[in-house]
């Protein structure tokens, strides 16, 4: 480990702690393979003080009024986008992103704590007479210390899927950020301190040691969680048997449909933008494209125009970033290289890009340039699992049932979309598709608040979605409060 290197620290009751762990982990920038900082692997104790700092703020930010809470939450708003490129910056350096993706990571995190601070306004309560002279009133309550675990490949703006509206529902949070992109959470905890009481917002480093102790500490009443779908199966299985409350979501095999009487350059353009956008590192990226019929003019554009990107961090649209680490690079080389042997055609080939290659080897980073593969069949190995990176498979298939047979075989379930002209055939697919979020003319079609983000299959274990009504649904029970009085006239103060 070098000195000369920061090595983080934890964040608990607001202030920066080592861990008590001398393991650590080194973080690297994939832009060059360099190591930028050490990450410790915090363990279990570490895990509990943080709980317990979480647990000993618990009563009484939970006492406060939605709108005070969201007053602080405003601020914390606040500071935090004004650091916007900052953030963004800290995101291209130890994620890879191009600027404007990372800008998008920032800005859509922030989304959700906008959404936050209208929590007053929508969590509203019943308020009904069940019977005569019988008020039956109900109010969202909080859970107490909550948890999330969350991945590498969105550093801000999958832990702010959780954090805003923990926190306005009146919990308190324990967060353990992917040990790759660690930075990032690490400077919200900066900018968070003077503005959050102590122990309310902590940061606990690590990897699975440190997961594990948060999802099944007794103190910790629900957890998200968010990454690779082995694990999130694993991980709700293990809190729910627990009594938690746990929404996992895990990977995905995102499937696109084109139909013959697409708009070939729209689509074209927006499928290439979907599997090719954060190098291909999202959950609701495009991994296969159906094209119903024959429609060369379509693949052709397609191969064109991802062949047109070149590798880059800057805010040009056409430059697409590093993958994650070099075991990313071999899990991407080697999926191209087993479907090369089933017999696919390789149209489009990342591993020998001139201009991807050419950089992996100036840079030493982790590069793999674009690459679309022409699939013989709906079994093919290349079909079934998630890649992670900027790989298109494309299948023709004869008619529209075909497509759909195809998608609906998918044992995923978050994203699908159809790109037609046709609003009646829109409609039946929309209707027909196995996932969870549908995009029209839209590869990534991730909703929005108040809309809820999560997907079904192996896409997600657990009820129940994360963000949106959703989240405030997640962070809160219902207490149900029924009351009975004396009519006043048989009051004594009434005679
Ligand atoms: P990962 O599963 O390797 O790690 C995710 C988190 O789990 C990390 O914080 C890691 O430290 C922790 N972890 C690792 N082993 C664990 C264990 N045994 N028990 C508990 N925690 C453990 O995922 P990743 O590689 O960081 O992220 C990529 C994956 O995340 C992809 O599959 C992607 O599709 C998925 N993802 C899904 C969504 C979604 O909304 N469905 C969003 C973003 C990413």
């Amino acid at each position: 480990m070098s000195s000369d290197l920061p090595l983080l620290k934890n964040f608990i009751g607001n202030q920066a702690q080592a861990a008590s762990s001398t393991s650590t982990l080194a973080v690297t920038t994939p832009h060059t393979g360099e190591t930028i900082a050490y990450v410790p692997l915090s363990t279990s104790a570490d895990m509990a003080q943080a709980v317990e700092s979480a647990k000993a703020a618990f009563p009484k930010w939970s006492s406060l009024t939605f709108k005070a809470r969201s007053a602080y939450l405003l601020a914390l708003y606040n500071e935090l986008k004004s650091h916007t490129d900052e953030l963004a910056d800290l995101v291209v350096r130890e994620h890879g992103k191009n600027k404007t993706e990372a800008i998008g990571d920032v800005s859509k995190g922030l989304e959700t704590l906008e959404y936050a601070l209208s929590l007053p306004q929508l969590v509203q309560g019943k308020n009904e007479y069940v019977s005569s002279g019988i008020l039956c009133r109900d109010e969202r309550v909080a859970l107490g210390v909550v948890g999330g675990i969350v991945p590498f490949n969105f550093p801000f703006m999958v832990p702010f899927w959780a954090i805003p509206i923990a926190l306005g529902m009146g919990n308190t949070y324990v967060l353990k950020p992917s040990e790759k992109v660690p930075l990032t959470m690490t400077r919200v905890a900066e900018l968070a301190k003077p503005i959050l009481p102590a122990g309310v917002l902590n940061i606990v480093h690590g990897d699975k040691d440190a997961a594990a102790a948060l999802l099944e500490h007794p103190d910790v009443a629900a957890v998200t969680f968010v990454g690779t779908s082995a694990i999130a199966e694993q991980v709700h299985w293990r809190g729910t048997r627990l009594n938690k409350r746990v929404l996992a979501l895990g990977g995905a095999k995102n499937c696109l449909v084109a139909l013959p009487d697409c708009d070939i350059e729209l689509t074209a353009q927006d499928v290439v933008n979907s599997f090719t956008g954060c190098a291909g590192e999202r959950c609701m990226a495009a991994s296969v494209l159906l094209v119903v019929g024959d429609q060369p003019e379509l693949i052709r554009r397609i191969v064109a125009k991802a062949s047109q990107l070149k590798p880059g961090s800057d805010s040009d649209a056409r430059a697409m970033g590093p993958v994650i680490d070099q075991q990313a690079v071999d899990r991407i080389c080697s999926a191209i290289s087993g479907a090369e042997t089933e017999g696919a055609q390789i149209l489009l080939d990342g591993r020998i890009s001139e201009a991807f290659s050419a950089q992996s080897q100036m840079s030493g980073g982790f590069w793999v340039g674009p690459t679309v593969i022409r699939q013989n069949s709906a079994n093919d190995t290349a079909m079934h699992f998630e890649i992670f990176g900027p790989v298109l498979s494309i299948l023709q298939v004869a008619s529209a049932d075909e497509a759909l047979r195809v998608e609906n075989a998918n044992t995923y379930g978050n994203a699908a979309c159809v790109y037609t002209q046709s609003g009646g055939a829109a409609e039946y697919f929309s209707q027909r598709f196995q996932a969870a979020m549908i995009g029209v003319n839209i590869g990534v079609p991730v909703p929005r608040e108040p809309f809820s983000f999560g997907g079904i299959n192996r896409s997600k274990f657990g009820f129940g979605d994360i963000t949106g009504d959703g989240g405030i649904e997640f962070f809160s029970y219902r207490r149900k409060i029924t009351t009975k009085w004396a009519a006043a006239k048989e009051a004594s103060w009434m005679s």
